[in-house]
């Protein structure tokens, strides 16, 4: 294992901040990251997990010892009839897995399609795209607890997922690191395209029978016209969570802005009823969409998407997302929960 010193974060994070680790190592094995976990025992080092760098906001320094995942492997460990059992390094891309599961004939994933990073990122926001979130194949994660390095596996419902959140955001943030992700995967392909985008482009192109590959191809089309490029125009994607927010204030909303959009909720046991609204129509009518507040841009197709074309620091970041959450909160009521995890600071 080799451990840098003072490295530049700045192309290890898709909003381009700059930043700088004390220490940064990759790791490629599990003997590596339990290494790693003993440095930092050790010295004393406060730890922080980076995967593809696709959904953070890191503050100039981070102190402490900054860990690369980079272990790879997919393994079938079950073949039934109807599904396989797969097991996936975290360290994998996301969307290299996606398209290799297709080319296998092995079937659900084609909605999340083109998400930046890692499998191992994957259920820390139960990342989510076109009405399906990665939970639905989740059977089980594996990783080791901080700081003493334990092996330990959670069932899927142990991870609490739940809409872009889980207990790795939680309760077991900076508390566990993820090795791998254990998938059950259909080998029947099951369309869901309920979304408008989704369906408007597959009309527009498909013709005959609806097949797991045009939706990959669809829904990759779709993001690369409505979505920056973090290659070519630094971000993070959707800055905030859609809002879920009680009955009584969607219908006060609704009364106020009939035709603001709104979604249905699954009912959880115990829970008052909620309903999703649109953070992006919240901020495109607050007249935020192609603004920009000190060099931070708010993307001109998606509301939701900051952009950072000058390479600013997390500061400014910040402070456009406040400035933002503010005027929501003050306009409609509705508070605005930022999506990206904040490093340092
Ligand atoms: P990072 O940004 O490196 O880390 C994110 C968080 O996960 C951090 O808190 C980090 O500590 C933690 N983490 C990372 N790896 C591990 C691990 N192995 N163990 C424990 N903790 C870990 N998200 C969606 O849900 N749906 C989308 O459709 C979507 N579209 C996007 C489009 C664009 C253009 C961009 C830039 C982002 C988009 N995202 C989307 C957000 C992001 O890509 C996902 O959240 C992704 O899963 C983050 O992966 P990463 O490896 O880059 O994680
Ligand atoms: P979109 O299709 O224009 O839809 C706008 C919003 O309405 C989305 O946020 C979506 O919620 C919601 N929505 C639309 N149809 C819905 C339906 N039938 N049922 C429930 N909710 C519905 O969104 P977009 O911005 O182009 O993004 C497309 C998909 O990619 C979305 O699922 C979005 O979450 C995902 N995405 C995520 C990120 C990220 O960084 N997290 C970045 C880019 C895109 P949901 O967002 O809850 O799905």
């Amino acid at each position: 294992m080799i451990v840098q010193q003072e490295v530049d974060l700045q192309p290890f994070n898709t909003l381009a901040v700059p930043a700088t680790a004390e220490r940064l190592c990759a790791v490629t094995t599990l003997g590596e990251l339990q290494d790693a976990l003993a440095l930092a025992q050790a010295e004393h080092l406060h730890l922080h997990v980076l995967g593809g760098g696709s959904n953070v906001v890191l503050h100039p320094r981070l102190k402490g010892l900054v860990v690369q995942m980079r272990i790879q492997g997919r393994e079938i460990l079950e073949r039934l009839p109807d599904s396989v059992l797969l097991r996936v390094g975290a360290g994998e891309n996301w969307h290299e897995l996606v398209e290799w599961c297709l080319g296998q004939g092995l079937y659900g994933l084609e909605n999340l399609a083109l998400i930046p990073g890692t499998v191992g990122a994957a259920p820390v926001q139960n990342i989510g795209a076109y009405g399906v979130e990665i939970f639905r194949f989740i059977e089980r994660v594996e990783g080791l607890t901080l700081p003493d390095g334990e092996s330990v596996c959670l069932s899927a419902q142990r991870c609490e997922f739940a809409y872009r959140d889980s207990v790795f955001k939680n309760r077991l943030r900076n508390r566990f690191i993820i090795t791998a992700v254990v998938l059950r995967l259909p080998l029947f392909f099951t369309p869901e395209i309920s979304y408008p985008a989704l369906r408007e482009q597959l009309t527009a192109e498909q013709a005959g029978e609806l097949t797991a590959r045009a939706v990959f191809n669809a829904v990759c089309h779709v993001r690369r016209t409505r979505l920056p490029d973090p290659q070519t125009i630094p971000n993070c994607g959707s800055f905030f969570k859609n809002p879920l927010v009680s009955w009584f204030l969607y219908e006060h909303l609704q009364n106020l802005y009939p035709t603001m959009p709104s979604y249905d909720v699954p009912a959880q046991p115990g829970v008052a009823p909620l309903r999703k609204l649109a953070a992006a129509w919240l901020i495109d009518q607050a007249g935020w969409r192609g603004k920009v507040f000190g060099q931070i841009k708010v993307h001109d197709h998606q509301a939701l998407v900051l952009t950072n074309p000058n390479r600013v620091g997390a500061d400014a970041v910040l402070a456009a997302a406040e400035a933002i959450s503010r005027d929501v909160k003050e306009r409609f009521g509705v508070v605005l929960e930022m999506e990206p995890q904040v490093f340092g600071g």
